[in-house]
């Protein structure tokens, strides 16, 4: 579970172990720096996934799914991006940095 504003639970990442090689592709597109590599298993941080799921798509193993509709319409809201019709991957990097950047001062 992941909070944002102590109001909001962000979506699960689940990672299939067995599949990942460690490319790390899925820690390198994630535009919040969501996860890492911690001992040879991607984890994650305790920070906001917006559920653009940049991770999910550029996983060449197929092993990461993103869950829970109604928590990645919810993160991204906060963060005031709309996510565009059925979520296209890619396209929500360039506001979500850019309110990442604003956010940050
Ligand atoms: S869905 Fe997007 S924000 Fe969430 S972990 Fe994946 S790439 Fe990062
Ligand atoms: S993109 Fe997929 S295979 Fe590569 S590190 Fe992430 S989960 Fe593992």
């Amino acid at each position: 579970m992941l909070i944002l504003n102590g109001q909001i639970e962000g979506p699960e990442i689940l990672v299939d172990h067995a599949r990942c090689d460690l490319c790390a592709n899925c820690v390198r597109t994630c535009p919040m720096g969501v996860l890492k590599i911690v001992e040879r298993r991607v984890v994650r941080r305790e920070v906001v996934c917006i559920g653009c799921r940049n991770c999910k798509v550029s996983c060449g193993q197929r092993a990461i799914e993103v869950v829970g509709q109604h928590r990645i319409l919810s993160a991204a809201r906060q963060i005031g991006y709309v996510p565009l019709k059925d979520y296209p991957p890619y396209e929500g990097l360039a506001p979500a940095k850019a309110k990442l950047a604003e956010a940050k001062g």
